[in-house]
């Protein structure tokens, strides 16, 4: 159940019924959901996965003036390495200050599992707030806090007199959920229970949430245009933001997501607790959710008129090009594997350049969010889509390369730079699409268009690469079907 008002918010797997494995097709797990009785299953064999926690605290770290504490053993910091090359990059180059950023470590080892470690918790957060004065300080728990039961709660109230900024748990251990997303759900939860305030006033911020903030193709100029039109101003969430923006988030006149899977939580939780308006569009990738999420935004100012020439104004501009790359593409092969947001979404820009979408695979699948309803996207996909084989898997590589190998299809496309490259070493063209921004509205379409042409066109590093490389996976695997590892619940 949703309640911010409790420590922590439960799994994915608890709240919404999602799962992590499943073999069938499209229509048919969307006429299960509509059922009511989707036919999950899990493996009896397993690599490795993600954990909720390098979402979770990947999230809150884009925040520039705040502080982590991961109370854990210093290998579940890991996630700090990547935080450090993409967030430091990002804020030199849109010249946004984060010096009071700061990702420390209690290295909790063999004896605090013994004797817990809750006192160096407390050095470790007075220490952080003295060298770095963050605006507020998340505490991540890991499986080893889990396990042993720390009280992060509990030192709220030791640390309340001398470190005056909110202090938030963030109960992201490892363990309690197999699907990583869950981990933006807990950061989400921690930020509305702990840092946005009741609104004093109302304002024309729209809440954008998202995974960057438009910098791919220079998409913000793009966004910031569009935001001009209507009359509303971004406040891009979570990255490069601020403690104090985050504060005012209950203010603002709507929220909207680049992805539902991301951004649910707290669009719902913003829309529950404090009536701000919850824009479930169609995500902005290619041109029918470019369209349709300008649309719904325009209604927020009742702009609708100005949005509908601007449309018409880009269409104008880059209808005709599409239109000559569509030529080219139509009838290639793609084989898509993302997220449950981020996959429908492409199944759906795919199928807009006639191509032929040969199997959508998703890492997790949600049959519903917060509110009870299926996601708009998936909906639509299933609405507007022949029939396709699709698979729920947590990036179980082995399966890639099983179904890879059976249906050769011309470009992978992915959100995840393994599995690229494991695809590639199998002989497939593919690319990852890390920003969420890639193919933004008739431009972004063009754009990525090319790219995908680009792509299928020149094969020749894939296929030399795949010709020196000498694949874990033997034959005895690849003939098998690929969800031969998949057992009844
Ligand atoms: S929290 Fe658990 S699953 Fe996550 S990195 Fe640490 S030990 Fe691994």
């Amino acid at each position: 159940m949703f309640d911010i008002k409790s420590n922590q918010c439960g799994t994915r797997e608890s709240r919404l019924g999602s799962f992590v494995g499943y073999s069938g097709s499209l229509h048919e797990i969307g006429q299960q959901v509509c059922g009511g009785c989707t036919q999950e299953k899990k493996r009896c064999f397993s690599q490795a996965s993600g954990c909720p926690s390098g979402c979770a605290l990947g999230q809150l770290s884009g925040i520039n003036d705040a502080a982590i504490v991961h109370h854990g053993p210093s290998g579940c910091a890991g996630t700090a390495i990547g935080i450090a090359s993409t967030y430091e990059l990002l804020s030199e180059a849109l010249g946004k200050k984060r010096e009071h950023f700061a990702y420390t470590c209690t290295d909790m080892t063999e004896s605090d599992t013994v004797f817990g470690s809750t006192d160096n918790l407390k050095d470790v957060v007075l220490e952080t707030y003295r060298r770095y004065h963050p605006k507020a300080i998340f505490i991540g728990a890991s499986c080893v806090s889990g396990i042993i039961g720390e009280d992060l709660e509990g030192i709220l109230d030791d640390l309340k007199d001398e470190i005056p900024v909110p202090i938030a748990p963030v109960h992201c251990e490892g363990f309690k959920s197999q699907i990583w997303a869950t981990g933006f759900d807990v950061a989400q939860h921690a930020i509305l229970k702990y840092i946005v305030k009741p609104p004093q006033k109302k304002t024309n911020k729209v809440n954008l949430i998202g995974f960057a903030r438009g910098t791919a193709w220079n998409a913000c100029t793009d966004l910031k245009r569009l935001f001009d039109i209507i009359g509303v101003k971004p406040t891009y969430l979570l990255t490069l933001s601020t403690v104090e923006e985050l504060e005012h988030l209950s203010e603002a006149a709507a929220t909207i997501v680049t992805c539902g899977t991301l951004g649910n939580y707290l669009a719902h939780g913003l829309e529950s607790e404090y009536g701000v308006p919850y824009i479930r569009s169609l995500q902005p990738h290619g041109i029918i959710g470019f369209e349709d999420w300008s649309r719904q935004l325009a209604k927020i100012t009742g702009k609708e008129a100005e949005v509908e020439k601007y449309l018409q104004e880009e269409k104008d501009i880059y209808q005709p090009q599409i239109d000559k790359v569509k030529d080219k593409l139509k009838g290639k092969r793609a084989m898509i594997a993302m997220g449950p947001g981020f996959g429908s979404y492409y199944s759906r820009i795919v199928q807009e350049f006639g191509m032929e979408l040969t199997h959508i695979s998703s890492w997790h699948f949600d049959k519903q969010y917060e509110d009870g309803q299926q996601p708009v996207a998936f909906k639509y996909l299933v609405d507007n889509s022949p029939d396709i084989p699709f698979s729920v898997n947590d990036l179980q590589n082995y399966e890639y390369m099983n179904i890879l190998d059976k249906i050769k299809p011309d470009i992978f496309l992915t959100r995840h730079p393994g599995s690229t490259v494991w695809a590639m070493k199998i002989g497939t063209p593919s690319y990852c699409v890390y920003d969420e921004y890639t193919a933004l509205g008739y431009k972004g379409m063009l754009r990525f268009g090319n790219l995908m042409l680009d792509i299928i066109t020149n094969r020749s590093f894939t296929e030399n690469l795949s010709k020196r490389i000498r694949l874990p996976y033997t034959q005895w695997w690849l003939q098998q079907k690929p969800d031969s590892l998949l057992i009844e619940d």
